[in-house]
C-alpha cells in the first residue's frame, strides 16, 4: 500500500484497497499470501442485475481503506503480502461454463500451495468457482468448512431451470464435496421467503442457521459454539453484502429489509477471531454489490472494509502463531 501521506489516495490506477498489482509485487514479497481478484459477472441473478460493475466500483471506493486495524491492534500490510490480480475472464452467456472459467483463472494465481484467493463479485454464483479453486489448494481430501454471511441460504436446487445461479452455489459446493454442510454456518438469514421449503435443504443437511432474529438472542453464543467446533479446520468465508440492511448497503440486487448494520457486521466478523482464537480462513469472497443502486458509493466502500476485516482474521492468526 503506498504511503497516503506521500502518494495521495485519489491519484493513480485504482487497485483493490491500494494493494499492488500482482505483477508488481516485489520478489521478496512473493509468493503473495492472498491474491484478490474481481469477477465482473452477474448473469446468475434472480432479480436486479448490475453486480458485474462491482469490481471496478469497489476498486474506486476502497482507495479509502486503511491498513491498521485498531481493535485487533495489527498492521495488515506488515503481516500479509497482498495483491490485486485483476479481473477473471467470464462466460456471460453460460452460468456453468463461467464457474469453470473463473476457477481456472483463480487456480493460475500466486503459488498453488500457499496463496489464498479472495474473489470480489459479481453475483453469488461466482462463489462456487472460488470455492473450487480454494478446495483444490487448501482442502486436501476433506471438504472445507463454510462461514456464510447472507440474508439468503443460497441452497436452492434450481431457478428458471438452472442449477448454477446465485441462489445455488452452496448446494452445488456440497454436492461436489467441497463444503461439509455440518460445518456450514449461515449468519443473518431472514425472511420473508418464497416458500417454507426454502429452509429444508439446509436443515436436513445439518447447516447451522443463525437468523437475523437469532442474533438478538442466542445467535452470538451459537456462533461461538460453531467456531469452537471449527477450531483449526480450513474454512472458506463468503460474504453477501445483502446481509447488511439496505439502509447501510442499498447497492445490491436482492435487498433484504431488516438486516445488520455495518457496525454489527464488523462486530460479528471480529467476534469470529476473539472468542475462540482466529479461524483458519483459506479463501473468501465478497459479493452482490450493485453500483448502479449505490448512492455515494457507500455499499462499495463497505465492501472494501469487509475485505479488510476478512484479511485481518488471517493476519491475526499468523500474528498469534
Ligand atoms: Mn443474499
Ligand atoms: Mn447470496
Amino acid at each position: 500500500m503506498p504511503n497516503p501521506r506521500a502518494t495521495p489516495r485519489f491519484a493513480g490506477i485504482a487497485t483493490l484497497c491500494r494493494f499492488p498489482r500482482l505483477a508488481d509485487v516485489a520478489r521478496e514479497h512473493q509468493p503473495v499470501d492472498w491474491a484478490l481478484y474481481g469477477v465482473p459477472f452477474d448473469s446468475g441473478v434472480t432479480y436486479r442485475p448490475g453486480a458485474r460493475f462491482a469490481p471496478r466500483a469497489i476498486r474506486a471506493e476502497s482507495q479509502y481503506v486503511k491498513p491498521y486495524h485498531v481493535e485487533h491492534n495489527l498492521m495488515l500490510t506488515d503481516i500479509l503480502s497482498l495483491a490485486d490480480a485483476g479481473d477473471s475472464p467470464t462466460a456471460p452467456y453460460d452460468l456453468e461454463a463461467n464457474v469453470t472459467r473463473v476457477a481456472e483463472f483463480a487456480a493460475s494465481l500466486g503459488d498453488p500451495r500457499s496463496t489464498r484467493l479472495l474473489a470480489v463479485g459479481g453475483d453469488h454464483s461466482i462463489a462456487l468457482a472460488n470455492i473450487r479453486a480454494t478446495h483444490a489448494r487448501h482442502g486436501g481430501k476433506r471438504p472445507l468448512a463454510l462461514i456464510h454471511f447472507d440474508s439468503h441460504l443460497d441452497t436452492t436446487d434450481r431457478t428458471f431451470d438452472h442449477g448454477y445461479s446465485h441462489a445455488s452455489p452452496f448446494i452445488r459446493a456440497i454436492e461436489e464435496g467441497l463444503i461439509d454442510p455440518r460445518m456450514m454456518l449461515s449468519v443473518g438469514i431472514k425472511g420473508p421467503l418464497n416458500t417454507p421449503r426454502d429452509l429444508d435443504y439446509a436443515r436436513e443437511h445439518g447447516v447451522t442457521i443463525v437468523t437475523r432474529e437469532d442474533l438478538l438472542g442466542s445467535g452470538p453464543a451459537r456462533i461461538d459454539a460453531f467456531m469452537k467446533r471449527l477450531a483449526e479446520r480450513a474454512a472458506y468465508l463468503t460474504f453477501d453484502i445483502d446481509v447488511i440492511d439496505p439502509a447501510f448497503a442499498p447497492g445490491t440486487g436482492t435487498p433484504s429489509v431488516g438486516g445488520l448494520s455495518s457496525t454489527e457486521a464488523f462486530g460479528l466478523l471480529r467476534r469470529l477471531a476473539t472468542r475462540n482464537g482466529p479461524p483458519n480462513i483459506v479463501g473468501a469472497d465478497v459479493v452482490e454489490v450493485l453500483p448502479d443502486r449505490d448512492p455515494q458509493g457507500i455499499t462499495s466502500l463497505l465492501a472494501g472494509h469487509i475485505i479488510m476485516e476478512v484479511l485481518c482474521l488471517d493476519a491475526l492468526r499468523r500474528l498469534r502463531k
